[in-house]
């Protein structure tokens, strides 16, 4: 028994209510939200969960459960107030849920890979064989089943789909307690209710993912531009190219805003008091980023390749490059965690705001919030632009509209001024209700149920009945808020 529930009596060896356990369990990347558990499973099995979800099922007081996997959301998504919180990696402790290779080269290789592991250790395990998931998002540090619950994006994400479209298999714990494999043929219904499906019909504990063969190097691209309009059209052009020659040249491709006279490592030095004085002078840059994946077979037409493609663009002057190996490439983002850990700003509150703005509302989208609402407060964001290479029977959540970006406000703040920034998101969303941009949020919470149904609009029944059959008794994933 602890405080008013009680729990599984053979789970107690593995359930952990002491000070630490249960302050590690209550807080998470945004540093916004404190939720105390009333207790946090340690798990050494997928039995262990079933145990513990299984007997809340049973029990006349159910208590919910969330699954945490590294604690990267940024509003309580995976906590659970008086409830109890899975400390997911604790899996991988004993080695019960290994990254496995299988298939092979004529009907194509995967990797069957317990959620709790992080991708940076999927990549590193893939690459030993010569192979790489297709899909990545920019930081790697985060879990295979925390990803999955969301989408998963990056610049691959335009051409392959989100990593929730390169998935073959999983086995999930669903709120009854049972543990089920499902696939688009098995199980259909819960497979696509659970990607995306922000941990609401089950605890992901293994995925079976798409696998391709990997190449060594990258040729990274960045251009600049200072008009939005010929910015997104370039987007376009390469997106519509690069999709007829199903990626043969760009492997990935995204942009950014700059905004910062001060973080141009990326380009020369000599060329740094230039791109300086455009920043001054115009407020905002716009940076087109390209990634091309090659190897020593390749070496030497991708540049005549790039060559090519490029020659129609209308970025200014120059084209930015760098080799580097792929997994610099695809790691990049931990090379900046390690130096805002050194200078503590990496363990503070994180005010995000990511959303997918249709293309349609894009332009005023930069009037009113890249020229405006940034610019006034000399704040930065990254955008690009996706094509819905996406599964709608999902439960993530995209614009309904054909073409969309995705913008996102990777804001940080210190602990006593975060409402100022989330001022400037909620000032953000009120210009895109008043504009009629029909933006959706990505990794986003919502303060009450009626805004959740919005959010998820035509998909709402679907995903209200998908959770009466995986999770009738509400057990799972309290802290999105959506139906506790
Ligand atoms: P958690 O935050 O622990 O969990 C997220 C949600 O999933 C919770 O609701 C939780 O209950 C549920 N959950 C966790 N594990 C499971 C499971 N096994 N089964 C079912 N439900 C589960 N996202 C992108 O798409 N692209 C990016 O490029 C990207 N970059 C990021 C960079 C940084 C620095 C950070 C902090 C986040 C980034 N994210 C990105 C967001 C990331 O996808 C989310 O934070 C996501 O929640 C993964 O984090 P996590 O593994 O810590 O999951």
């Amino acid at each position: 028994m602890a405080n008013n529930i009680t729990l599984p009596p053979n789970l107690q060896d593995k359930i952990h209510t002491d000070d630490d356990a249960i302050k590690a369990a209550s807080t998470d990347y945004g540093r916004i939200i404190t939720q105390n558990p009333v207790a946090v499973l340690f798990p050494s099995s997928v039995e262990d969960l079933k145990t513990l979800i299984g007997f809340s099922f049973n029990s006349s007081v159910p208590y919910t459960v969330a699954a945490k996997g590294r604690g990267h959301s940024v509003h309580g998504g995976a906590m659970a107030t008086n409830g109890v919180v899975v400390e997911m990696t604790s899996l991988s402790k004993n080695g019960s849920n290994k990254i496995v290779i299988g298939g092979d080269k004529a009907s194509g290789f995967y990797v069957d890979v317990g959620a709790e592991q992080l991708w940076i250790d999927v990549l590193n395990a893939t690459l030993q064989k010569g192979l790489t998931s297709v899909s990545w998002t920019d930081y790697l540090y985060l879990t295979v089943g925390g990803t999955l619950s969301n989408a998963g994006i990056s610049g691959e994400t335009h051409l392959k789909g989100p990593q929730i479209n390169n998935v073959y298999e999983l086995d999930v714990v669903t709120g009854k307690g049972e543990l089920l494999t499902c696939s688009k043929q098995a199980n259909s219904e819960l497979f696509y209710a659970v990607l995306g499906g922000l941990g609401q019909f089950g605890i992901i504990t293994r995925a079976r993912i798409v696998l391709q063969p990997a190449k060594a190097k990258v040729k990274w691209i960045r251009m600049l531009y200072t008009d939005f309009d010929t910015f997104s059209k370039d987007q376009e052009t390469l997106m519509a190219v690069n999709e007829r020659s199903s990626g043969e040249i760009l492997n990935f491709l995204e942009g950014q805003l700059l905004m910062d006279p001060n973080s141009l490592d990326f380009y020369p030095r000599e060329d740094r008091p230039r791109i300086a004085y455009l920043i001054k002078q115009y407020g905002i840059l716009y940076v087109l980023e390209t990634a091309s994946y090659y190897d020593d077979s390749t070496k030497h037409s991708v540049d005549k390749k790039l060559h090519q493609l490029f020659k129609s663009l209308s970025y200014l002057s120059d084209i930015y490059s760098k080799n580097v190996t792929y997994v610099e490439f695809l790691d990049r983002v931990h090379t900046g965690e390690l130096v805002l850990h050194e200078n503590g700003l990496w363990d503070v509150p994180h005010p995000w705001l990511n959303l997918f703005t249709p293309k349609s509302g894009i332009q005023a989208f930069n009037n009113g919030v890249f020229k405006k609402i940034l610019l006034k407060q000399n704040f930065t964001a990254s955008t690009f632009l996706v094509y819905p290479i996406w599964d709608d029977n999902m439960s993530a959540v995209i614009p309904d509209e054909e073409i969309f970006y995705t913008t996102e406000f990777l804001l940080s703040s210190g602990f006593n001024n975060w409402q100022v920034f989330d001022n400037i998101n909620k000032e953000i969303l009120e210009f895109c209700d008043k504009a009629g941009i029909k933006v959706k949020k990505y990794l986003g919470y919502h303060d009450s149920k009626e805004e959740w149904i919005n959010h998820f609009g035509s998909k709402w029944k679907t995903f209200q009945d998908r959770k009466n059959q995986f999770d009738p008794k509400m057990i799972l994933s309290p802290g999105q808020k959506i139906f506790n």
